[in-house]
């Protein structure tokens, strides 16, 4: 019995929204997001909410080790019936926001590979993408509207959309009917695989002084630059103007309108000027 609705039927157990449960029952799509993962035999992956074991178990049949971290208790006696012939994953009852990692996943290069639960998909995609040792790859089967937020191009970024790229190249691999989940979901979906670079792909003094640029811009929604960096950065608002003109960017312009590189630029001229004020 691998099949997530019989086996939730068989042991009573109700799929709660809250916890964003909604379960892959298509072999395909499950061997999709393997695929997408492009998995070596000796690699170790990170899979969030493992749910009923279903991409588990697909995991474990091609690499060396699987760590699996679900928050729901309930599930535990499914993935001991289901993760049983799999004596190379082992599963952690805890959230994926609070368990410490690397104590977790020690020092070895990791995969992450997770349907994850869409209502922390950006906390987990930003607390991944942030750690000091973070992952060589990202597969996660997200809403179809936060994989576009990852892909986005200026006109459209957000802060999700900047970490998103400045810590690694994202893409939309392939995209799911709400048909291959129990129970539906009311959205689409979609797998975003991000490769995570070595370094950022801008030049930056370091990540640190980046976000508190970019999250400054973004501070103010629909604000003009010129009043967000103020206001985000704590200087006046002649120094925010003398700021963006130094870096080439209209005052006028709005946080989701910036390049990468333009917040690299930015963020060099404010660094600069904290240095020698
Ligand atoms: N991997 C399974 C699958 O594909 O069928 C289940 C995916 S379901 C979309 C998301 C899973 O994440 C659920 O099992 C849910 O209980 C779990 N989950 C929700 N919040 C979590 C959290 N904070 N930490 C770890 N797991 C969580």
């Amino acid at each position: 019995m691998t099949n997530p609705k019989a086996l939730l039927d068989h042991f009573g157990v109700i799929p709660k929204k809250s916890l964003g449960q909604n379960f892959l029952h298509d072999p395909q799509a499950l061997e999709k997001i393997a695929d997408a993962a492009e998995l070596m035999p000796e690699d170790t992956v990170l899979e969030i909410g493992p749910g009923t074991g279903a991409l588990t178990a697909v995991l474990a049949q091609r690499v060396r080790r699987v760590v699996a971290v679900e928050l729901d208790r309930r599930l535990e006696p499914i993935m001991r019936l289901t993760l049983a012939p799999y004596g190379n994953v082992e599963v952690i009852f805890d959230d994926i926001l609070n368990v410490n990692l690397p104590e977790l996943l020690g020092d070895q290069p990791y995969v992450v590979v997770a349907n994850v639960p869409y209502y922390i998909t950006s906390a987990i995609i930003r607390l991944l993408l942030e750690l000091p040792h973070a992952p060589r790859r990202l597969v996660l089967t997200m809403q179809l509207e936060v994989a576009e937020r990852l892909i986005a191009k200026p006109g459209d970024m957000t802060l999700l959309s900047v970490s998103a790229q400045f810590y690694a190249k994202p893409k939309i691999v392939t995209r799911f009917n709400k048909a291959v989940f129990y129970p539906r979901p009311d959205v689409d979906s979609a797998v975003a695989r991000l490769e995570v670079y070595d370094r950022p792909p801008v030049d930056v003094p370091n990540a640190d002084v980046f976000f508190r640029v970019v999250k400054a811009g973004f501070g103010q929604k629909r604000k003009q630059l010129k009043n967000s960096i103020a206001e985000g950065l704590h200087i006046e608002a002649e120094a925010a103007v003398a700021l963006l003109e130094a870096a080439s960017i209209d005052p006028k312009r709005r946080a989701e309108t910036l390049s990468l590189p333009e917040w690299a630029a930015l963020t060099r001229g404010y660094h600069a000027s904290v240095q020698s004020p």
